[in-house]
């Protein structure tokens, strides 16, 4: 479906800057396209998508960045609906079996209440310490705790509700394998701010959980609707035909509908914002021919570049600098993404499912990995029926050195891991690794002080909106939201400066 955009509009139409081709800055662009808007988007990089990266090879097809996304976002349930890309959804077979190591060997995760305490994945102790939660957490003492404990870290938070065994098996491997990090050094306001504020107005956060979801269900009115919204947004993980990037080809449309103008290869170096002619904002890039091309100019901004890269930019504001000093260091966290395949008469102990995390306490036994996907049992098309393709994460906070070893070691360290895990036999048959020097920004404790940045520049800089994975989460649908919602700013933006031109004017 062609977006809704007024391609007659005259050329006087706003001139609007998305710096960065991630899922971030091509949902607001596409968004603000959508609303009339001349949009340009300049990339560092000689492709589109960022962290989403899509592979089709000799047969096989992976991902080495982003492998799945929800639509737990309401602005991702709208974008996919406006791109009219569901056919080209692609859920996967069994997605419910998720698998943990637990003394070396993988062990379902139970995905209910039932399951869990039917299950011998936690002690006697954990199990009835999580039963009694709702009943050991009021309301009275979480404000104060919570209050107390701004800078607590996830593990802390867990710890106090549900012990040291459920941080270790279920919440380390979760973090590792959403962000690479673990849970001593994530905050918890900012990794998991609805559990946060679950603690603040319930005390419980399992009694908070359902007494939330239950007065979602009671909200008048919203009954019809809301049951199909519902259940879109709990039908869990899904790729694309083809593979996560096929949702940059859907946003960037194609030769013979470009939607807007991408810059490919074209690295914003500089902006200046003055407020004299009709376009305030001027931007300076690398260009393929002139090597840097200079003086184009916008009403607004969307940065969704990383905050890295946004301090090596050079800005100012009415001819002075703009000195970016205030923006705090973030730490990155490095990964190896490791694709093997094996013969299925090679692999004795296959599991159906979504995949396998390893804590970092089953290292004790030898496991090197943060955790595995079964890409090929969930999606079959991946590979030629002779074969399973896993994909598989190596380094993050936990082991940030082992990251950036060389392709045999990796091979080695892998090939090991699945030995252990699934029963391979000999060597994959086919491997690729693509290394991630910054694949996640750590949400750690001071991340507040990142955020703070962030609010200052926008706030100092009229027309200036940060969105991406930076500001509000690290998923591929809170990237989404959040550059659909940097785009109505914009437009707001616009509008409210329109207005008081023609104020002025009259
Ligand atoms: C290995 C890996 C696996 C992941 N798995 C999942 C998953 O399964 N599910 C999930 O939901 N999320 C996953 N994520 C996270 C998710 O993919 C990202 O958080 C999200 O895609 C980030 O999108 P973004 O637009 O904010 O940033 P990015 O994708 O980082 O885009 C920023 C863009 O800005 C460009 N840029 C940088 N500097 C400049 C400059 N000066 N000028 C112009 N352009 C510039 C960059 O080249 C880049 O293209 C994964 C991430 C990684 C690394």
């Amino acid at each position: 479906m062609a977006p809704t955009s007024r391609e007659d509009k005259p050329s006087s139409a706003k001139r609007v800057a998305v710096v960065g081709a991630g899922v971030s800055g091509l949902a607001a662009a596409y968004k603000l396209k959508s609303h009339g808007l001349n949009v340009m988007v300049f990339e560092a990089e000689g492709r589109a998508g960022g962290k989403l990266r899509s592979i089709s090879r000799d047969g096989l097809i992976w991902d080495e960045g982003a492998n799945t996304m929800t639509e737990s976002e309401m602005e991702v349930r709208c974008m996919l609906d406006d791109l009219g890309i569901q056919e080209k959804q692609q859920f996967p077979i069994s997605q419910n079996k998720r698998y943990i190591a637990r003394n070396g060997v993988p062990v379902l995760i139970p995905s209910n209440p039932i399951t869990l305490i039917k299950s011998n994945i936690l002690s006697a102790q954990s199990k009835l310490q999580i039963i009694l939660e709702p009943f050991l957490w009021k309301k009275s003492d979480s404000a104060k705790v919570s209050d107390a404990n701004a800078n607590e870290s996830v593990g802390g938070f867990f710890q106090r509700h549900f012990g040291k065994e459920v941080v270790d098996y279920l919440i380390d491997p979760f973090v590792a394998g959403t962000s690479a990090g673990d849970p001593e050094s994530l905050s918890m306001r900012h990794s998991f701010p609805e559990l946060w504020d679950l603690e603040k107005r319930f005390g419980s956060v399992i009694a908070g959980a359902i007494k939330s979801k239950l007065s979602a269900k009671n909200k008048k009115g919203e009954e019809k609707k809301g049951s199909t919204e519902k259940k879109r947004s709990q039908r869990g993980s899904f790729s694309f035909l083809g593979g996560m990037q096929v949702l940059i080809f859907c946003k960037c449309g194609d030769h013979k509908r470009e939607l807007w103008k991408l810059k490919l290869k074209s690295k914003v170096l500089s902006l200046a914002y003055s407020h004299e002619g009709s376009e305030d904002w001027s931007l300076s890039c690398t260009s393929n021919r002139d090597k840097r091309s200079q003086g184009l100019s916008f009403d607004a901004v969307i940065m969704t570049a990383p905050m890295c890269s946004v301090k090596e930019m050079k800005i100012t504001k009415g001819g002075n600098p703009f000195p970016l000093d205030f923006l705090p260091e973030i730490s990155y966290l490095p990964l190896s993404v490791i694709i093997t395949t094996f013969k299925k008469e090679n692999v004795k102990r296959p599991l159906e499912g979504f995949g396998v995390l390893v804590p970092s306490k089953e290292q004790q036994y030898g496991l090197k990995t943060l955790g595995t996907l079964f890409s090929s049992m969930m999606f079959p098309d991946r590979a030629p029926n002779d074969l399973y393709l896993y994909t598989t994460f190596v380094g993050g906070s936990r082991n940030r050195e082992l990251a950036k070893a060389s392709t045999d070691e990796l091979k080695q360290i892998v090939t090991s891991d699945l030995r252990q895990l699934l029963g391979v036999e000999g060597e994959p048959t086919f491997l690729n690794h693509f290394f991630w020097s910054k694949a996640f920004p750590l949400y750690g404790h001071n991340y507040g002080s990142v955020i703070e940045g962030i609010e200052k520049m926008e706030k100092s800089l009229p027309g200036f909106f940060y969105a991406g994975n930076h500001k509000g989460g690290l998923s591929v649908g809170k990237a989404i939201a959040s550059g659909c919602k940097a785009a109505d700013l914009v437009i707001s933006y616009l509008e409210n400066s329109s207005d008081d031109k023609l104020l002025k004017e009259e």
